[in-house]
């Protein structure tokens, strides 16, 4: 394996991995996906996803995902199950991605690695973390039958997980710094309908108590109005996401913030390696928009290969 060069190395099966993965089947590329986990990156754990065109039925995320994993695979793909990208240089022309398993050549890369959901930091947390202190209300929220939960964050993220876990506890309360949600249209009218939500709002998580587990938050008003202490079972936290570069920072162009700097053809500032999907600086963090990154940079990775071979249709 290590002295193979492939045509083209997809790290992150995700929607843009798999969507790259596809195109790049389809166009007879060598082309293999190397992923840590299951396939599927954060939809997977989706409980359903409704603005996906095509589907008027909303589809679990999972479903969508094993679906384009299937479409994938069934042109051709190869998928690896590799431990986390650690490392990526140019040799020539030839990139070298480095993971536990040892080191992979192609002459093109597609990064799409994705994000991770981001910590508060608050004292608890990391303590109560699988005790009452979770990040993903898909994988958890049947353990929280009859309970009462805080879901912290007004993004979509919170707002869709909130609602999701209504399913299972009798009282869900959202935490929010600000006074209204980030989150609009569709998912906010239902939540602020819905008869188990409640809310806290301009109050953030000070700390999060409990013995064995959590049972209980305090919350400090943001304009000084003093702390409270909420009585919960469980705490769901969506308070934003980091990019999955921290093994990229000096090797590849980052944004402040860590996120892959691309041109418009999502050519990083290592020329024969693409980004797309979350990790891609500039992303909209949609599946729909990660999977046209999938496409566009899947055909500027062709095309770089085909133009190193001289066989580019030109
Ligand atoms: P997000 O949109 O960045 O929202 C994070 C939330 O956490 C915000 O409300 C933010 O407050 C709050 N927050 C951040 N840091 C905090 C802190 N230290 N303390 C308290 N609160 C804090 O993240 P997301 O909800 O995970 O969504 C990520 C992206 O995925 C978004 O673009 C979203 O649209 C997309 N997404 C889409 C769907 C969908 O289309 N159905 C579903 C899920 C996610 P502020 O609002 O004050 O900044």
């Amino acid at each position: 394996m290590e002295d193979k060069v492939f045509d083209v190395i997809v790290v992150g099966g995700g929607p843009a991995g798999l969507t790259a993965g596809l195109y790049l089947a389809r166009a007879r590329m060598d082309a293999v996906l190397v992923e840590k986990q299951l396939t599927g990156g954060a939809p997977a754990l989706t409980e359903k996803i409704e603005n996906y065109p095509g589907f008027p039925e909303p589809i679990s995320g999972f479903e969508l995902v094993d679906r384009m994993r299937r479409q994938a695979e069934g042109f051709g793909l190869n998928i690896l199950p590799f431990n986390p990208l650690e490392g990526l240089r140019d040799e020539g022309g030839v990139k070298v991605v480095r993971t536990a398993e040892g080191e992979m050549r192609a002459y093109a890369v597609v990064l799409a690695t994705g994000m991770r959901p981001a910590t508060l930091g608050v004292p608890g947390e990391e303590e109560f973390h699988g005790r009452g202190v979770s990040y993903c209300a898909t994988c958890d929220g049947a353990f929280f039958k009859g309970a009462v939960v805080a879901v912290v964050g007004g993004g979509n993220s919170a707002v869709e997980e909130a609602l999701f876990l209504t399913r299972f506890a009798d009282k869900v309360i959202i935490v929010h710094r600000r006074d209204r949600l980030r989150a609009g249209g569709v998912l906010e009218e239902r939540a602020l309908s819905h008869p188990k939500m409640d809310f806290r709002w301009k109050k953030m998580v000070k700390e999060i108590r409990g013995d064995q587990k959590v049972t209980g938050i305090v919350l400090a008003d943001v304009e000084g109005g003093g702390e409270e202490e909420l009585a919960v079972d469980g705490v769901f936290l969506y308070v934003g996401n980091l990019p999955n570069t921290a093994e990229l920072e000096g090797i590849i162009e980052l944004d402040e913030r860590g996120f892959i700097r691309t041109d418009g053809s999502l050519q990083t500032s290592m020329k024969g390696v693409f980004a797309a999907g979350d990790v891609r600086s500039g992303a909209v963090w949609q599946v729909a928009a990660a999977v046209g990154d999938g496409v566009r940079a899947a055909l500027g990775a062709q095309f770089h290969v085909e133009n190193l071979k001289g066989t580019a249709y030109i």
